[in-house]
């Protein structure tokens, strides 16, 4: 009788872990905000996802650190951008993928797609988080990574993946509608630095960074100097900073301009390549495309609506 109870619990000793090994979450690192959002839309309770980069991190600079590496170590799948966004740790991803589940998300897209860019020879530009167009195909990259790690789980990740693309589809029609609503003359978009492309191509708008497609590229003062110029002979109003990256030249161009006579104004705060506070709604994929959406609208001269797509942002325009 003992030894069948001992049996009994020795049994219940030995199943438990594996049933709940079983049930445990996949561990995933990815490493932009964005990339870490899709991942716990598509992957929901199956996913125990580690995003690198918080809020106001730019991800052209950024290093991994000795933390970094251990949830790397640690992972079932680790996700990355690629198209050199994460420049400084591109080796490190190369060397990683020899070694674990590694994958560069936005690299599977279609290259006829991505736009080329004068500072990149041979590459594209990466900020393709910017079009909702592309980043459902990401969203979709991200949903097929997650059903190769566990395959049991593809339904739940098709289900939960259809949803979130039905989310992106309808942020993608407010966009098309609230920026056909500004007023052609005022459809310039200025920032800190070149993260708007596929943004001002999908829309119609012409997009001018003070800095290049990396925030690793200097401001020069002609640079500074050519913008002013083009802010006075169009007579545009606003400009606009980004969350990831200082503000200061920003600021020489807006002085820059007042010397000439012309009044520029900050049109808001917009999200280039890092998303808002984690647990708030620009802290995720939808939140932040919404508030740019409807920042830049609203600033550029559009009627838009106050909290944006789903009524959800926090300071609205
Ligand atoms: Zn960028």
């Amino acid at each position: 009788m003992i030894r069948r109870q001992f049996l009994a619990a020795l049994a219940f000793v030995v199943a438990t872990p594996i049933a709940a090994w079983a049930e445990a979450p996949l561990k995933v690192v990815a490493t932009t905000g964005m990339i870490a959002d899709a991942a716990r839309q598509v992957g929901g309770d199956q996913v125990d996802v580690k995003g690198l980069m918080g809020p106001g991190v730019d991800p052209h600079a950024y290093r991994q650190t000795r933390s970094d590496i251990v949830a790397m170590t640690r992972a079932d799948l680790i996700l990355w951008n690629g198209l050199y966004l994460e420049a400084q740790m591109e080796e490190f991803f190369h060397d990683l993928a020899r070694k674990r589940s590694v994958v560069a998300v936005a690299e599977g897209l279609d290259k006829s797609r991505l736009r080329a860019h004068d500072d990149y020879a041979d590459k594209f530009d990466p900020h393709v988080w910017m079009s909702p167009a592309l980043w459902r195909d990401v969203v979709v990259e991200v949903q097929n990574a997650l059903t190769q790690a566990r395959p049991e789980a593809a339904d739940v990740f098709a289900a939960n993946a259809a949803n979130h693309l039905a989310e992106i589809d309808a942020l993608k029609a407010y966009a098309d509608q609230a920026l056909a609503a500004v007023p052609e003359n005022n459809r310039v978009l200025v920032t800190a630095h070149d993260a708007f492309g596929y943004f001002g191509a999908e829309h119609g708008y012409e997009v001018m960074g003070i800095q290049g497609i990396s925030t690793q590229s200097e401001a020069g003062l002609n640079r500074i100097g050519e913008l002013v110029d083009t802010l006075v002979d169009k007579q545009l109003k606003a400009v606009f900073v980004e969350s990831s990256v200082s503000d200061r030249s920003m600021r020489a161009l807006i002085e820059g301009a007042a010397t000439k006579g012309h009044d520029v104004a900050i049109g808001g705060e917009l999200y280039s390549d890092a998303m808002g506070e984690p647990g708030t709604y620009e802290g995720t994929y939808v939140g932040m495309l919404d508030h740019n959406i409807t920042v830049i609208a609203g600033a550029l001269g559009a009627e838009v609506p106050q909290r944006g797509l789903n009524g959800k942002l926090s300071a609205g325009f």
